[in-house]
């Protein structure tokens, strides 16, 4: 399996997106479960007050670097992350290879109506994909939710309840599902369906994000003073705390 880091406290993922598509992909073919989690800085300093998030969040397989700031942090600790890993941009490679390999793929969250834009405009992009359903992320009956996807068996399965709700859902019930790649995707089937834009490719490939809805969305700045924190705190740890894990 891939290697690993620790960046206070919480595990992420040294891989790129080929070599991550190819290991997942093997990994369906070998019928093993896996889980992706995205980390971010926000979810990390998190992580330094709530020990159960923490042990959650290391609880995946998969720990994508999804922000630059956890590059950042990385090259300040030494490590070895070199290329920031997005979830939306993860899941659009996971769909290609899906269509490629003729693996199917569920959609499970967002507000009803989303999910199912999203498959629509999915398979509009990926003809050859095989959608095997989608159920939105406020059905109250989980009995009911569980049994759905394993009626449809899909090989894929993409979790948009939001972070950390989605990790939970996907820790609790991976062993009743018959489903070999989990992914939590917070609000990509919202972008996916069109209702959200995402950052033009200039800010995306500069690493820029934040900064473009920082100034879309001013009032947001508060939460962003997660990055600098978050920078300050590594660059205080730097002494111990990096254990490189195989
Ligand atoms: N959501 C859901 N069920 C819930 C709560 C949230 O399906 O009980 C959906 C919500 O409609 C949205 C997504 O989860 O599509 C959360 O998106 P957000 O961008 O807040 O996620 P983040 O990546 O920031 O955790």
């Amino acid at each position: 399996m891939t290697a690993k880091e620790t960046i206070l406290g919480v595990d992420v993922t040294q891989a790129t997106y080929e070599s991550l598509t190819a290991e997942l992909f093997q990994r369906i073919n070998d019928q093993k479960q896996s889980f992706i989690v995205a980390i971010n800085p926000e979810k990390i300093m998190k992580a330094q007050k709530d020990e159960k998030l923490r042990t959650l969040l290391n609880s995946a397989d998969y720990h994508i670097p999804d922000g630059v700031g956890v590059l950042i942090a990385s090259r300040l600790k030494g490590g070895n992350i070199k290329t920031r890993i997005t979830g939306i941009d993860l899941m659009m490679r996971i769909i290609k290879e899906a269509a490629n390999q003729q693996k199917s793929i569920f959609l499970y969250g967002a507000k009803p109506g989303v999910a199912d834009q999203a498959a629509e405009n999915v398979k509009q992009q990926y003809p050859d994909i095989q959608i095997k359903g989608t159920i939105d992320g406020y059905q109250k009956d989980m009995d009911d939710v569980i049994k759905t996807i394993n009626q449809a068996e899909p090989d894929i399965l993409f979790v948009a309840l939001g972070s950390p709700k989605q990790e939970q859902w996907i820790r609790q019930y991976r062993n009743q599902l018959k489903v070999s790649l989990f992914q939590g995707v917070g609000g990509s089937f919202d972008v996916l369906a069109g209702n959200i834009e995402r950052a033009p490719a200039a800010f995306r490939n500069l690493g820029l994000e934040w900064l473009y809805r920082l100034i879309r969305e001013p009032w947001r700045w508060k939460r962003q003073l997660a990055l600098p924190r978050f920078l300050i705190r590594v660059f205080f740890s730097r002494k111990g705390n990096h254990k490189p894990k195989t």
